[in-house]
């Protein structure tokens, strides 16, 4: 099964994404991980996306659509696969259609989560990560359970990002509303195009993508 989940940063994309890994065992491909990999690497890439993405800009098509190309390539997508932060600009989802024709694959489904701006400034600002993990957290959404103890591995250290800051997410928001949700269309356009509710609690998300999936089948 090969999915796109859409959404402004913060709207819940990650947090489904890894959900929906452990049930149905398909790869999770964030282009935003992708960098911070690099960035934190310091390769040439990184050094490249680091200022971008701290400004909350967008990183270059090119650099995105080779650095993708490679990853669904990988033996881990075999199953299937779920674009979580891909694609983010119209170049980007004209160069997916084309990547997938070549490789014989196809979208069984695009699912937007939709949540209002005034939301994610505060799912943001709130996020934190394990630094061992990588579980995903929320001061006050999705706390660990003791605090300072991370849920799924019992580390005891956390990271936040840099770009999770008020600031930088208004420039997020904006390049989202600017450059993002233009790909809507494309995909509606295409069929198989799905909205929910990503206003509602985690696990009722979880729920409706559940729905949204079940009538694939
Ligand atoms: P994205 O990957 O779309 O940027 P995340 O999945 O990282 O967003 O979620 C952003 C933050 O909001 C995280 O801290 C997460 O715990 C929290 N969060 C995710 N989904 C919800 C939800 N439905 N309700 C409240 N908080 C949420
Ligand atoms: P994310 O983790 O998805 O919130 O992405 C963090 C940052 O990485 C974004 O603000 C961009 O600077 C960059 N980025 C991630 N994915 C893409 C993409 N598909 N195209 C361009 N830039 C991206």
């Amino acid at each position: 099964m090969n999915l796109i989940l859409l959404g402004p940063p913060g709207a819940g994309k990650g947090t489904q994404a890894k959900r929906l890994t452990e049930l149905y065992g398909i790869a999770q491909i964030s282009t935003g991980d992708m960098l911070r990999a690099e960035v934190a690497a310091g390769s040439p890439i990184g050094r490249e996306a680091k200022a971008v993405m701290e400004s909350g800009a967008l990183v270059s098509d090119d650099i995105i659509i080779r650095m993708l190309g490679a990853r669904i390539d990988q033996p881990d997508c075999a199953r299937g696969f779920i674009l979580d932060g891909f694609p983010r600009t119209v170049p980007q989802a004209e160069a997916l259609d084309g990547l997938l024709a070549a490789k014989r694959l196809r979208l069984d489904a695009v699912i937007e989560l939709k949540v209002d701006d005034a939301a994610l400034v505060e799912r943001v600002a709130g996020r934190f990560t394990c630094a061992t993990c990588g579980a995903g957290y929320h001061d006050r959404f999705q706390p660990t359970r003791v605090p300072g103890v991370c849920d799924k591995c019992g580390g005891r250290e956390f990271t936040r990002r840099a770009d999770d800051n008020r600031e930088t997410v208004t420039a997020r928001l904006d390049a989202y509303h600017r450059q993002t949700a233009p790909i809507l269309p494309h995909y509606e356009a295409q069929g198989r195009f799905f909205s929910v509710d990503g206003m509602a609690d985690i696990d009722e998300v979880t729920r409706q993508i559940g729905a949204v999936l079940g009538r694939l089948a």
